[in-house]
């Protein structure tokens, strides 16, 4: 294949993944393209959440839209506490936002200088990589040509490679934005998760549990979703929209004005990491940078794109490099082996939340929460180290009750495989 147009690094996609890493080569002033099946103004499908001081870390609070100082989550009645009153709030003292989705795409696009980048739009469809240079052509038959090529397709891309995996846990969610005959959550208030199941029988208790996330929009607008954390098979989008459906009921709550259904949102919680020995590289959901245990990615992105950009800027300027050790160097600052072992952790934790019964499920989130409010926010955030996160994890243990404490000692399917990744001493590739 002969190439029409050359650059330093091609970036396939243009969701939350392909801009931010885009941007961070720019940054780099590398000379960048980007391929996407989409213009990379149209707007994102979804709206996504971050807690606060992630942005306020990052000096970025500008980019919400909206900012939750009331957060709480409603796990009824604990085993270790009876007197925990059903309807008592867990105070989350972190506050949550919601991306300007807008805001967001445009922070990303307008730190891509037009000099050092060039959008193209056409769908990647075949890709040949070679010693120092790779080629990717698009459906239409154009031909772009890199030193690197960096596949941010989402969770199915294009070009990467995944290890597979026999069940993948899906995290799936109905949603309603609206006005109701009452408000369904406190005025100001953020819920991150509402496990409460007094409105379903005891049949219904036994089936795997879901948790209402909802917040107040403001103007009597309010954003309600049942949610289910992680299953294989997938909870079904009928099961969900029925709990949401009981939920309200049983609490005299109707929906007086629909503004917008979220229907049929699926996200892989546990992929494994992809082949990080592959020519090219991953960025994003393609790469599985998803935390397992919430299945937040956009701070991940934010924080980690800048250290990704720097390792592939310095082997690209490295005279001779090829294809294959730019990638390499990538992945290794994308995936770094204390990165590896905690990702390993969060999946072993979403393996055993899956396989939790609804009451012990209550219980690990009464324990969870009732860490001190750094060491939890640090595990939803991936902003621990390693030996903070076994800290944590050994105190939360310790904290909970027996019912979660045995739930957390046997092990069942992947288990063993993914706590020996966790503790064998694993070193950067
Ligand atoms: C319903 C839902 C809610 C979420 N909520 C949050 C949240 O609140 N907070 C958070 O941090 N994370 C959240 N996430 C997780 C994560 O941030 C998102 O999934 C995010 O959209 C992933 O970004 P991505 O760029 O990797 O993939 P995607 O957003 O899927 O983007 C993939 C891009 O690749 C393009 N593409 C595909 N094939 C080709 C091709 N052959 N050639 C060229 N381009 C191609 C697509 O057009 C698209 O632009 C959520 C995920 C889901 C599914």
């Amino acid at each position: 294949m002969t190439s029409k147009t050359s650059c330093d690094v091609l970036v396939l996609g243009a969701g939350p993944g392909a801009l931010a890493i885009a941007a961070a080569m720019c940054q780099e002033n590398l000379r960048v393209s980007v391929l996407s099946a989409n213009d990379p103004r149209e707007p994102w499908p979804y709206t996504y959440g971050i807690w606060g001081k992630e942005v306020d870390d990052l000096g970025l609070a500008h980019l919400l839209e909206h900012r939750w100082v009331d957060t709480v989550s409603f796990f009824g009645a604990g085993a270790l506490e009876p007197e925990h009153a059903e309807n008592k709030a867990t105070s989350h003292q972190y506050d949550y936002g919601l991306f300007d989705k807008r805001r967001l795409q445009s922070h990303w696009i307008n730190q891509c200088d037009d000099s050092k980048v060039k959008w193209n739009i056409g769908k990647a469809d075949q890709l040949n990589v070679n010693h120092k240079i790779s080629i990717v052509k698009t459906k239409g038959g154009e031909l772009i040509s890199s030193r690197l090529v960096v596949d941010a397709t989402g969770y199915e891309p294009v070009f990467l490679k995944s290890i597979s995996e026999s069940s993948i846990a899906i995290q799936t969610c109905y949603g309603v934005v609206g006005k109701f005959n009452r408000p369904p959550v406190e005025k100001g208030q953020f819920v991150l998760m509402d496990y409460r199941c007094d409105h379903l029988d005891h049949t219904e208790r036994s089936q795997p549990p879901s948790f209402l996330y909802a917040m107040d929009m403001g103007n009597n607008r309010f954003f309600l979703e049942e949610t289910s954390l992680g299953l294989a098979p997938p909870m079904s989008m009928e099961m969900l929209k029925a709990r949401l459906g009981r939920r309200l009921k049983h609490r005299g709550l109707e929906i007086t004005s629909l503004e917008h259904e979220e229907l049929g949102l699926f996200l892989p919680m546990n992929k494994p990491l992809p082949d990080l020995t592959q020519p090219i590289l991953g960025f994003g959901g393609s790469a599985s940078m998803v935390h397992p245990a919430s299945g937040y990615m956009v701070g991940g992105l934010l924080r980690r794109a800048p250290i990704v950009a720097k390792a592939v800027a310095i082997a690209i300027n490295k005279e001779g490099t090829t294809s294959a050790e730019i990638a390499a160097a990538g992945w290794k600052a994308l995936w770094p082996a204390d990165l590896r072992r905690k990702q390993a952790l969060y999946q072993f934790g979403l393996e055993k939340l899956m396989r939790f019964k609804e009451n012990q499920l209550r219980d690990f989130f009464i324990s969870f929460f009732g860490l001190p409010s750094n060491q939890w926010y640090g595990f939803l955030t991936n902003t621990l180290t390693v030996p903070e996160l076994v800290k944590a994890m050994m105190k939360m243990f310790a904290n909970a009750p027996w019912s979660v404490r045995w739930g957390l000692m046997g092990m069942q399917g992947r288990e063993i495989q993914l706590l020996w990744k966790f503790l064998k001493p694993v070193k950067d590739t």
